[in-house]
């Protein structure tokens, strides 16, 4: 009995291990996120980063023509722009997402543009009943039937990449007049997409790339992950097995992951 008894502490105990090394300490979102938005966890397991950044940095649902090979990310700093023209003006809102992003994942070297220069993200502020009429604009008529019919899309990013995996341009559109809940999760999710996580993850709960999910700030978790994308081991083109060999170090040495220690 003695025995039985030492087996099922022994499994309690791995059951507790197990948990404190799973995502934890739940927060409020940070402030400025739209009412509504939901709490996030804040602490992941390299596990847990590792499975959604191979899940979201490899491949598209939304591709068209040839299937993309490895990563995709720029390659040099990176200008955005803000292009609005809905009837809801947000472009300080979103010129303010964009620093968000910037000083939060400094490895992106993100800037807005000023003057005349030229952008490598463009971001179009537009409203719901032009959406249609604006990718017919950008990408003709029969890539825009095969997107909506594919993805009956709410926004959308096209990200132009080299056949190396270096993006050349990303064009976002956002939707501005439908509240702003859909304006701020839209537009911390294109700009997500605009800059190389390219996939979504319905099965994952903590992304803002899960399309069943309403975040509206950049999350730990995505932040994270876009911190692992932009580090300079994880180049261009590199193929699925060679990102997933080398990303335990990356993770590790940027110590994105919980390490039990409280911070
Ligand atoms: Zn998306």
């Amino acid at each position: 009995m003695a025995m039985t008894r030492s087996i099922i502490a022994a499994f309690i105990y791995t059951a507790l291990m197990t948990a404190a090394f799973a995502a934890s300490d739940k927060q409020q979102p940070p402030p400025g996120a739209f009412a509504g938005a939901p709490p996030q966890y804040t602490r992941f397991s390299a596990a847990e980063l590792q499975r959604g950044f191979m899940a979201l940095a490899f491949g598209s649902d939304l591709r068209i023509g040839a299937k993309p090979r490895g990563i995709r990310r720029f390659d040099h700093p990176i200008v955005a722009r803000v292009v609005a023209s809905g009837s809801v003006d947000r472009s300080a809102a979103m010129a303010g997402i964009v620093e968000d992003y910037a000083g939060k994942v400094p490895g992106l070297h993100l800037s807005l543009a000023t003057g005349a220069t030229p952008a490598d993200i463009e971001i179009q502020l537009i409203d719901e009943r032009n959406f249609k009429a604006a990718l017919r604009a950008a990408f003709g008529d029969q890539v825009t039937k095969t997107f909506v019919a594919r993805t009956n899309p709410q926004c959308m990013t096209s990200v132009k990449s080299s056949a190396e995996g270096e993006i050349l341009r990303s064009v976002s559109f956002i939707i501005v007049d439908k509240g702003d809940g859909v304006f701020f999760d839209c537009a911390y999710h294109e700009m997500l997409h605009a800059l190389g996580l390219s996939n979504h993850d319905q099965r994952n709960q903590w992304t803002t790339l899960n399309q069943s999910r309403m975040v509206g700030y950049l999350s730990v978790y995505d932040r994270a992950l876009l911190t692992a994308l932009y580090d300079p081991r994880l180049a261009p083109g590199m193929t699925a097995t060679d990102a997933r060999a080398i990303l335990p170090r990356v993770v590790k040495d940027l110590g994105l992951a919980s390490t039990g220690a409280r911070p």
